[in-house]
């Protein structure tokens, strides 16, 4: 059994992704950036939505969320610690709720940092996280709400993931999130090598998501605290984890 992804990019530089079960036709929205895009490619595939599932309360995560309900009737689940600033909910969420997709099970993780109640589903037979603004392709989400230390708590919890993961994150921002990473650990060939992938992609107006977790694992500096020369290149070579993770995230927020 394995469920099909669709990317379907809205706004600017924002991702939604579409999942659909052709065993009990079931289709979820992960993230609802605006109506327009997805409810085109639901029409073009003709798949009726069932669920929307939330990650976070920003406007360009659930902006869709209103007409989308209105037009297809899905279901809105979302973090029990958003639901006072997201739309209407027919399920409230929290960490080690598992939800539905067919017969395939998703687990609810807080990721939190990026904003407070941050949720990622996790699908474990298929193999994929769809973590919006939490861990991204070679970065990490700002931190609008959370602490350095909470956000580096959330991502432990993804890094433990199985390395082939499809890491389904929530912006087009991969570029940039490169050249930072460059510059903290300059001798990476991995890093290197993803970097000339993800031009080439972009060149061709390619997405660059959804990414394997194994590749950022060697290339995503704000998964990578405890590598030796990134610490040694910030001159932190006996601070731990978490401070070399705060550092490089107050180091990003600059670049
Ligand atoms: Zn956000
Ligand atoms: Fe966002």
């Amino acid at each position: 059994m394995t469920l099909s992804l669709v990317t379907i990019p809205c706004l600017k530089d924002n991702y939604a992704y579409l999942l659909h079960d052709e065993a009990s036709d079931e289709t979820v929205l992960i993230d609802a950036p605006e109506a327009g895009p997805i409810l085109a490619e639901l029409k073009k595939r003709g798949w009726s939505l069932d669920a929307i599932w939330l990650t976070h309360h920003h406007w360009d995560h659930i902006d869709g969320v209103g007409p989308i309900v209105e037009a297809t009737s899905a279901a809105v689940l979302g973090a029990a610690a958003d639901s006072h600033r997201l739309p209407p909910l027919s399920r409230e969420l929290v960490e080690g709720d598992t939800i539905k997709i067919g017969a395939e099970l998703a687990q609810v993780i807080d990721v939190s940092g990026h904003t407070l109640g941050h949720i990622a589903f996790y699908l474990p037979v298929s193999g994929m996280a769809f973590t919006a603004d939490s861990l991204m392709a070679a970065g990490c989400g700002r931190l609008f709400e959370g602490t350095p230390d909470l956000m580096f708590a959330s991502l432990a919890k993804l890094r433990k993931l199985p390395p082939e993961t499809l890491i389904c994150s929530g912006h087009e921002y991969t570029t940039s999130n490169l050249a930072f990473a460059a510059t903290v650990d300059p001798d990476n060939q991995a890093l290197h090598a993803r970097s000339a992938r993800v031009a080439k992609a972009r060149a061709e107006g390619r997405a660059t998501v959804p990414s394997r977790l194994a590749g950022e694992l060697a290339t995503n500096p704000f998964l990578r605290a405890d590598d030796p020369h990134i610490r040694q290149r910030l001159g932190m070579a006996d601070a731990t984890d978490a401070q070399v993770f705060t550092q490089l995230r107050a180091m990003k927020d600059r670049f």
